[in-house]
């Protein structure tokens, strides 16, 4: 359970990646590490506890402490992100978990890698972004995304997962303004079971070879009501099909892409960027509750505002049908997030094609933390 005194994070974290030590460190490493940690300052609350950051040596960690009623979210958390090859630049780093028993309590940690720009919420709120920075955030989040919905088949293979709780605060904005999804809590996992007997096979749909179930008992509507899918909201969710979870997500992350728009300078002249809005914030404001959300979503079909400044530009045009390819009513209409990572891969390689934009660039850095 020993970290030689002279092992930093990064160095602990890579060896994880790239050795076959699977996905985490040894669980006595993990409890040694947390508990090396000094906490500094809550940088977040959420709906189970806060969120601190903390120094390990000399680095700076997450820690999301759980209250001991909660032991079950913290569980699920942990699970979710010890699933086989789930690390991924855009999928928030996991460290260390911690039960630590103090005399009259119980605090339950989750320790992540710490990122100072804190959520993408927050970010938008306070700050506008270039084109480039918008494509590159867009990606990094349809990246993450589409590692999280793809099984993959090799020997020591990945299972799908579905988030069910995307939006803006729980995405987290890198240094280098790329983003990596967190909040893995509500997450669910494609379970593939083998047929084992020709028994088996025959009860089975004849088209299947596999029978496919959802790892845990899911109760379908979980997650932020501001952001659940139609299917959702009027509970006609297709829960038998594990492309439904990743439908679910596809919508919300259409949302969030919308909130990301709004905050762009896409004029090379001024700062035309919108002030920051949550998604449906133009009918619906404070906390709605399912019913009024089925109602606007559902009845009345509304979707976000598309701003007339968004569809006159080349490069920021097909952003916007891209979006309104996401939060279609019928879920399997709905792009899936390899298809949406190409379509922004094509999108960023016109923008680097395209000299002119270095120039606007340029311009634009000086002013971009003034945005309205
Ligand atoms: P909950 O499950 O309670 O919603 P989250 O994991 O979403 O908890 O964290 C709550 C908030 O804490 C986030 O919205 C974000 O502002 C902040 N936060 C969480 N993890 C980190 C991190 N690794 N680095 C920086 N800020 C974080
Ligand atoms: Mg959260
Ligand atoms: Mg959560």
């Amino acid at each position: 359970g020993c970290i030689p005194s002279d092992q930093s994070l990064t160095g602990l974290l890579d060896e994880l990646s790239t050795s076959t030590m699977g996905p985490a460190l040894p669980l006595l490493m993990q409890r040694t590490l947390a508990r090396e940690i000094t906490l500094e300052e809550v940088v977040g609350a959420g709906r189970y506890g806060s969120v601190h950051r903390g120094k390990w040596r000399e680095d700076h960690v997450a820690v999301k402490i759980f209250s001991a009623n909660d032991e079950r979210s913290w569980f699920r958390e942990i699970e979710i992100y010890q699933t086989v090859c789930l690390r991924h630049e855009n999928l928030l780093g996991y460290i260390a978990a911690d039960n630590m028993d103090a005399s009259t309590y119980t605090q339950l940690w989750l320790v992540t890698e710490y990122h100072e720009n804190g959520s993408l919420y927050d970010y938008l709120m306070t700050h506008t972004i270039t084109i480039p920075t918008l494509i590159k955030m867009m990606l990094s989040i349809a990246s993450g995304l589409c590692h999280l919905h793809m099984p993959i088949d090799s020997t020591n293979g990945k299972v799908a997962l579905a988030h069910r709780d995307l939006k803006t605060k729980n995405i987290l904005v890198k240094k280098d303004l790329s983003c990596c999804i967190a909040d893995l809590g509500l997450a669910v996992k494609e379970v593939r079971c083998k047929p084992k007997s020709r028994k088996d096979l025959l009860l089975a749909n004849a088209s299947d070879q596999e029978h496919v179930v959802i790892d845990i008992q899911a109760n379908n509507r979980v997650g932020t009501i501001r952001y659940m899918a139609p299917e959702v909201l009027d509970g006609t969710l297709n829960d038998r099909n594990f492309e439904s979870f990743k439908a679910a997500d596809i919508y919300a992350l259409g949302l969030v892409y919308w909130e990301i728009l709004r905050r762009c300078q896409i004029s090379s002249t001024e700062n035309d960027a919108e002030k920051y809005q949550v998604p449906y914030e133009d009918v619906s404001q404070g906390n709605p509750n399912a019913d009024q959300m089925r109602d606007i979503v559902c009845v009345k079909k509304h979707r976000p505002p598309i701003s007339e400044r968004w569809t006159t530009h080349p490069i920021v045009r097909p952003l916007v049908q891209l979006c309104e390819e996401l939060w279609i009513e019928d879920p399997t209409c709905r792009l899936n997030s390899l298809n949406i990572k190409k379509q922004l891969k094509k999108q960023l390689e016109l923008l680097e094609n395209d000299l002119s934009y270095i120039n606007i660039e340029s311009q634009q850095q000086s002013t971009q933390n003034n945005g309205p």
